[in-house]
């Protein structure tokens, strides 16, 4: 059978550890048996990171900008170990932070979902696509502990020199504590495009919420700029997909998620979506079922697994034992890029292919065949812990015979 031709390459960002173990087998197994696969190769695991000065990083993201699509494995973000375990030149930054910035991007995390794992919220029969503005608020703060007797007051000087004061607080007869903090309009602007145009590509309702009866100026921006942007860029588009945008106090945004069946975009505040991610990932089951893309506002979409690098299963694998990580989110990634490609370029057999390689992964778990993390969940009766390599080989299988 003749491969399947691509126009214009897709960025791969390779990685670390285990995920780079995954990475190549998803390779061999199930896309270059069938796709003539285009990719500009960036090297991403941390020796190498090391050995350009980390140049490689931006390189890569550069990259994603010139051809719109990238795939990422997951990488090591160096801490204290990691500087003697890879004799660092220095404690190198977090590549998805470095990517993150230059994109000016949104990550959107979007859960798997497969029969035998019920979420812990049963009525969630669809996924919850959570959007985190990643950027400023308590995550750039200025904070104080303050002493008793102190007055603390806001201060803004403008370009002229002129001086505008607001009291926080006066500390009369106890310490205290207090924090500054900020974000930009073009930040969130930025932030607003990203959900705006993502929702409009997955045809889902998109939920953005905050606090801005008690936030009258900071959370009440966020509000406004949401609305101002919706209003005169995206109302028709959206009415035109037949989709929703909808804002409501972030407490009510909880308790409306609590009770919904899933199946839209929720946008969040840096903080509410660094707290909302965690439990929303727990409820369905996984963080190996969790899916990740990060969308800049002009449109460049980089996909990649929420997860690590799985570094405990490295040793084990590095010692010749067989372990059992869990490969979907990675092979989701693959599947998100190849498509992306394909509607850009027009390539409806490439779309075809990457349905089959999710629907053969999902077919694969569904009959049975699963990793011990989903195993451990899952309510099949017939279920069957298979290793790293042979969950992809029996992926692999059902992909030959669907195509
Ligand atoms: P992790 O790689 O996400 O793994 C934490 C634990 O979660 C694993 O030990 C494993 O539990 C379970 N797990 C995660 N993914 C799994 C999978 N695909 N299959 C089966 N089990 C899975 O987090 P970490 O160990 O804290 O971090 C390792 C490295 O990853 C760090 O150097 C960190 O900097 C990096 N990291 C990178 C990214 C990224 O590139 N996006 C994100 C997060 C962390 P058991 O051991 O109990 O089986
Ligand atoms: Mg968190």
């Amino acid at each position: 059978m003749a491969k399947i031709q691509m126009k214009v390459p897709l960025v791969e960002m390779d990685g670390d550890e285990m995920t780079r173990i995954i990475w190549k087998m998803i390779k061999d197994i199930l896309i270059n048996p069938y796709v003539d696969l285009k990719s500009e190769y960036y090297d991403l695991g941390l020796e190498y990171r090391n050995e350009t000065d980390d140049k490689v990083t931006a390189d890569s993201a550069n990259a994603a900008k010139k051809y719109g699509v990238a795939v990422k494995c997951a990488t090591i973000t160096p801490n204290a170990e990691r500087m003697t375990e890879y004799n660092l030149k220095e404690m190198w930054k977090s590549p998805n932070g470095t990517i993150r910035a230059l994109l000016d991007g949104t990550v959107f995390r979007t859960p798997i979902i497969v029969k035998g794992i019920t979420p812990f919220i049963p009525t969630w029969t669809s996924p919850i696509t959570i959007a985190r503005h990643a950027y400023g608020d308590v995550y750039k703060n200025t904070e104080m502990q303050v002493k008793a007797g102190s007055k603390c007051e806001l201060v803004c000087t403008d370009k002229d020199g002129n001086e505008t004061r607001s009291l926080i607080h006066e500390f009369t007869d106890t310490d205290g504590i207090i924090q500054g903090m900020h974000n930009t309009d073009a930040s969130i602007s930025s932030f607003a495009r990203s959900c705006f145009n993502y929702a409009l590509d997955l045809k889902q309702d998109l939920w953005f919420a905050s606090k801005d009866t008690i936030s009258k100026k900071y959370d009440h921006r966020f509000k406004d700029i949401f609305a101002e942007i919706f209003d005169a860029e995206y109302k028709d588009k959206f009415s035109g997909a037949g989709i929703e945008y909808f804002y409501t106090l972030i407490d009510d945004a909880v308790a409306r998620v609590i009770r919904s069946d899933g199946g839209y975009i929720w946008a969040c505040k840096n903080y509410d979506g660094d707290v909302m991610s965690d439990m929303v990932a727990t409820a369905y089951g996984s963080l190996a079922m969790m899916t990740s893309v990060l969308v800049s506002p002009d449109g460049v979409y980089e996909y990649e697994a929420a997860h690590g690098t799985v570094q405990r299963h490295y040793y084990k694998h590095l010692k010749g034992e067989k372990t059992s990580t869990n490969s979907v989110a990675t092979i989701f990634a693959w599947s998100g890029a190849l498509k992306k490609r394909g509607e850009i370029d027009g390539l409806a057999d490439l779309c075809a292919f990457a349905d089959k390689v999710e629907s053969a992964t999902i077919e694969t778990i569904e009959s049975g065949i699963m990793t011990g993390d989903l195993a451990s969940l899952s309510t099949l009766e017939n279920k069957k812990t298979v290793d790293t390599e042979t969950f992809l080989v029996e992926i692999g299988k059902k992909l030959a015979a669907n195509i």
